[in-house]
């Protein structure tokens, strides 16, 4: 199958008040028509980094210093802002945590869907009202033919957000980023919202990349997942395995940080210490002033991504490396 997402090697810096620093390093990864990719981390991983740059809206002090993003086969690193924005709610779509930045209060909900429409696809207004009252009815509003006179204050969250995704979905983009889409919103709405983006992705067949720092939602939505730490990939798996067997001792941290469902006695464990800054030089695994594993030649050598075991899996971790006599440093992962 062709590949949707191609990322190679891309590595993003940021200007610190100490120089610049690489807030992303060296990651690949790649993505097909209808495939949820999970991008989990904590804060500050570099999970929310990697994905802005993908839509090109990195923060002014930021920077894709080397690597390739390419969609479709279509280079997307050193594009212009005019060529961006015409990729950009057309190609590529984006859904955040907070509805209100993304959907502008002065305008109806229906203005704002069928304007993209318009602009991206030359529909007429007639068409263009036809159309953003199917969307509504798909991200499952009630009564969407009153609910496109609204304006978004007049809806609760969980309803914003099924705007929003409404608004990224208009002009069926080949590409779907969602960075901590439902994290705002209580328990019930945000597994809503999860099936509906599982529903669209069936329906419309584009890939998702998604970004959360829950493990909850990743086993909810994902097909494959990518665990980021300090700005690296640490492991990369399809999710049924990820779960089942985690590698990296970070990934076996964010699972052991799940709390059990079924025992509410259980408390929620949490990894010891913090994600070091950007600009923290840490010799060796960048894990190591964490990990409990951590061994002498963690300290001095950083382990590279390596194979580990099927061929969309792989870890960057010493104890792997110790573990497999095969393992081959991987560039690029995922099948
Ligand atoms: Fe822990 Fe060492 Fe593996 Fe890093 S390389 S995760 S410090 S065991
Ligand atoms: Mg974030």
């Amino acid at each position: 199958m062709e590949k949707l997402l191609d990322v190679k090697d891309l590595t993003i810096d940021f200007r610190t008040a100490k120089g610049n620093s690489a807030a992303v390093r060296d990651v690949s990864f790649s993505l097909h028509d209808g495939e949820i990719l999970c991008i989990v981390g904590e804060s500050g991983s570099g999970k929310s980094i990697t994905s802005l740059s993908l839509m090109g809206l990195l923060p002014d002090n930021g920077e894709v210093s080397s690597g390739s993003i390419r969609l479709n086969g279509e280079e997307l690193v050193n594009k212009t802002d005019e060529e961006l924005r015409k990729i950009r709610g057309n190609k590529i779509s984006m859904i955040f945590q907070e509805p209100m930045t993304a959907l502008n209060p002065v305008f109806t909900i229906g203005y704002q869907i069928q304007e993209p429409l318009r602009i991206h696809k030359g529909m007429s207004k007639q068409m263009a009202i036809t159309k953003s009252i199917d969307l509504l009815e798909q991200v499952g509003i009630p009564n969407p033919k009153e609910k496109i006179n609204q304006y978004p204050h007049e809806l609760s969250g969980g309803m914003r957000q099924r705007v929003m995704i409404a608004m990224a979905l208009a002009c069926e983009p080949s590409l779907l980023i969602a960075d901590e889409p439902t994290t705002a919103l209580d328990v019930t709405i945000q597994a809503q919202i999860l099936d509906i983006i599982d529903d669209l992705k069936e329906q419309f067949g584009m890939g998702v990349v998604f970004v959360t720092h829950d493990m909850g939602v990743v086993a909810e939505v994902a097909d494959r997942v990518m665990v980021m730490y300090a700005g690296e990939v640490v492991e990369v798996n399809d999710v049924e395995s990820l779960f089942r067997n985690p590698q990296h001792p970070y990934t076996q941290g964010l699972l052991g940080a799940v709390p059990n469902v079924d025992d509410e006695t259980q408390e929620m464990k949490v990894i010891p210490g913090s994600m070091p800054s950007v600009d923290d030089d840490i010799p060796g695994c960048r894990f190591h002033p964490r990990c409990p594993m951590a061994m002498d030649i963690c300290k001095e050598k950083k382990p590279q991504l390596v194979r580990s075991g099927s061929e969309n899996a792989a870890v960057r971790c010493w104890l792997q490396e110790v573990d497999t006599d095969d393992s081959s440093t991987v560039t690029s992962s995922g099948g």
